[in-house]
């Protein structure tokens, strides 16, 4: 059996129709009830859910042979014990700095100022900012990252964005773009050596279904 892991929400939206596109169905109803191993109609294929954050550890530990993460988890998680084959180009978003409206973030950079950022991306976080050369001190949170300007926590943040509206509904303005997320498929590095008869059809499969989309 192979087991494939995903988050419920956009990254499970979208690679559902990629999974049909490489012949695996997956039955509504099962998707619809709370259960975390969903059969697929591939009776060697499973799904689990988890936390999006929780899928590179399922496959780094072997738990799930497979799974679908974004570019911004896996750097927080590190990528050990994982290949990143694919692109899958799903779940796009930008991971950005933000600031209230009022605050003049390319002055501050430019004093030397020290900022402090609120994230739940500490990892990337700090990687942009030494390379930057900006001094800040990074405050760790884990949701809800577009209130921390509001009531004095932080002075910026760093956070995903996809259309823009959850920072426009609270008076943030986009300062600085870090990097363009999308989700890879990831595989267990000892999976695709043991397993790799079962694996590389289903990988050819994926690859297959997002340069289709690519070109869609
Ligand atoms: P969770 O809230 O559990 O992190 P999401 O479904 O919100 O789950 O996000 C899963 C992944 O989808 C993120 O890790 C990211 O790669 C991607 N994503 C795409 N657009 C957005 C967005 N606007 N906000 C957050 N994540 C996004
Ligand atoms: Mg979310």
């Amino acid at each position: 059996m192979i087991t494939l892991a995903l988050s419920k929400g956009r990254i499970f939206d979208d690679t559902v129709p990629m999974l049909a596109a490489a012949g695996i169905t997956v039955d509504p109803a099962v998707v619809n009830s709370r259960k975390l191993i969903l059969p697929t109609g591939d009776p060697g294929l499973r799904l689990i859910i988890v936390r999006a954050s929780d899928v590179p550890t399922y496959v780094q530990y072997g738990a799930a042979d497979l799974g679908v993460a974004g570019k911004d988890v896996l750097i927080e998680h590190g990528g050990e014990g994982l290949y990143q084959p694919i692109d899958l180009g799903i779940a796009r978003c930008r991971l950005c700095v933000a600031t209230s409206a009022g605050f003049d973030y390319q002055n501050a950079v430019r004093r030397g100022a020290r900022l402090r950022v609120a994230t739940k991306y500490v990892t990337a976080a700090r990687r942009h900012f030494a390379e930057k050369g900006v001094h800040v001190d990074l405050i760790k949170l884990y949701g809800s990252m577009e209130l921390a300007p509001l009531v004095g926590l932080a002075d910026a943040i760093v956070d995903l964005v996809s259309t823009g509206s959850t920072l426009r509904a609270n008076n943030l303005v986009e300062v600085e773009e870090i990097m363009q997320v999308s989700a890879r498929l990831i595989v267990n590095q000892a999976s695709l050596k043991t397993r790799s008869e079962r694996l590389e059809p289903l990988l050819a499969a994926m690859r297959a279904a997002s340069r289709a989309k690519e070109t869609a």
